[in-house]
């Protein structure tokens, strides 16, 4: 439930607060319940994609280094062949 507005029975309005900013404050502008909510979806979402940025390169970091050792076992190998060949 977020900040909102009720009316007694004389039809006085009433403030019903249910966050901090709200409470404190004692006005609705200061409401931070929608962005509490959206900030922490947002810093999820934004460390999510950070995580996954960093593995992503770690990932082509590792597929370089696999590739560079590819070519020299193969550089040994080669060698090798030719050895026996001679
Ligand atoms: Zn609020």
């Amino acid at each position: 439930m977020r900040c909102h507005y009720t009316y007694t029975e004389e039809g006085e309005k009433v403030l019903i607060p249910c966050c901090a900013g709200t409470a404190f404050n004692g006005d609705i502008r200061y409401c931070t319940c929608h962005s509490e909510i959206k900030a922490y979806d947002r810093f999820e979402k934004d460390e999510f994609n950070r995580i996954l940025s960093e593995k992503d390169a770690q990932i082509r970091e590792l597929k370089h280094e696999v590739a560079y050792y590819n070519r020299q076992l193969k550089k040994v190998l080669e060698k090798r062949l030719k050895r026996k060949i001679r």
